[in-house]
């Protein structure tokens, strides 16, 4: 591992010249023909070291890549798959108030750590073992998805097919906190829209005649609250609220979006009961609650716990400490450990700012983060 880390090191500026290239070809995940702009430059990556690459075409959203690299000798024996998205938050336009930049010993810019960073580190991970003539026992199938931050729908079945081929997998989305802990735990997300009808009145003159749907939102929104269990690891919240039209009409429509996590899969079917038997409270009303996407928990299960500890032992060899963390934030990963995969989250970049305009990537801590990744590589 030493000697991996000190010709990772070696490379360190055109780690940080890749990253830039990457993050000055911006690639939201609304914008189909930019993020495929960008799947071709990592396409392009690939195929110089030898990949086969194929791209994954799709009508509406970004095409994903996906890149096949053996670096064996005679055959593969089962396959590990890494996984990681082309698509950023940021539209079109973002780099002209927030460009790539060098400052601090950290590199700046939209989608640097989530997820360009990891991108990059996979491409010199894989160098890294050429040049050490490492020969791995398995075949590696980097997945790179374009709808990530928008919820995996065109992805999702691509990501499955490919973990159940797998030993183990890989995600590269960031890391946790500044020091670099990988995430052994994730939550599930779902999520619901509340829809209320009640019937429009005049507010002043006859309100007695209406049923007002912002008032039974708000009673709604109230017992929604009481979801809420920290202990279990259960969050959830009111995030958009919308009703009514005009300020003298007792309103007839209301709606909220809901946004619920749960760190076990068995709370799942709990939480959904309760938000179908939601009634009305007022005399009247009417409700419809809708169910909108869906991604399960990843466990900490003694497989992840597994993988987990393997990865430090490797950051042992190269004198370097290495964490985990439990986070309320889904990922790909959800998806694969949902299978009984062994999935290990949070191995890109060490940074911070996920989507906001302070995100950026801490420079020194990139060859240790790609010679661990080359370290599972190698070992898994
Ligand atoms: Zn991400």
């Amino acid at each position: 591992m030493k000697r991996i880390l000190s010709q990772l090191r070696g490379r360190q500026r055109e780690m940080v010249k890749l990253l830039g290239e990457f993050v000055r070809c911006e690639s939201p995940s609304h914008d189909k023909s930019a993020v495929d702009r960008f799947g071709q430059i990592v396409a392009r990556e690939w195929k110089r070291r030898g990949a086969s690459v194929r791209i994954l075409r799709q009508d509406e959203r970004g095409n994903h890549v996906r890149a096949e690299i053996w670096l064996g000798k005679g055959k593969p024996v089962g396959q590990v798959v890494v996984l990681g998205h082309l698509d950023t938050v940021y539209p079109l336009g973002t780099l002209a108030k927030m460009p790539f930049r060098i400052s601090g010993g950290r590199a700046w810019g939209p989608g640097t750590f989530d997820m360009k960073g990891g991108l990059t580190l996979a491409l010199f991970a894989v160098d890294a073992l050429r040049a050490a003539a490492i020969e791995p026992s398995k075949r590696f199938v980097l997945l790179w998805t374009s709808d990530e931050e928008i919820g995996s729908e065109t992805s999702r079945r691509a990501i499955e097919q490919e973990a159940r081929k797998s030993e183990a997998v890989l995600v590269l989305e960031p890391s946790f906190g500044t020091d670099g802990r990988l995430k052994t735990e994730r939550k599930g997300v779902g999520g619901a829209e509340i829809i209320v009808t009640g019937r429009a009145a005049h507010a002043g003159i006859d309100p007695e005649k209406g049923v007002n749907a912002v008032h039974e939102l708000v009673l709604q929104i109230e017992r929604l609250m009481k979801m809420n269990d920290p202990r279990r690891g259960i969050t959830a919240q009111t995030t958009v609220v919308s009703g009514g039209t005009l300020t003298n009409v007792v309103p007839e429509h209301a709606h909220a979006s809901v946004d619920i996590r749960y760190s076990r899969q068995a709370d799942r079917a709990q939480l959904n009961r309760k938000l179908h038997a939601v009634r009305p409270i007022l005399k009247g009303a009417r409700i419809e609650v809708r169910r909108t996407g869906d991604r399960p928990p990843l466990e900490r299960t003694a497989a992840v716990r597994k993988l987990f500890g393997q990865a430090q032992s490797l950051m042992r060899e190269m004198g370097l400490p290495l964490g985990e963390a439990s986070t309320g934030g889904g990922s790909d990963g959800s998806f694969t450990a949902a299978l009984g995969v062994p999935t290990l989250d949070g191995l890109g970049a060490v940074g911070d700012g996920a989507h906001s305009p302070r995100e950026h990537v801490l420079i020194r801590a990139l060859p240790a983060r790609a010679a661990l990744i080359a370290g599972l590589l190698a070992t898994l």
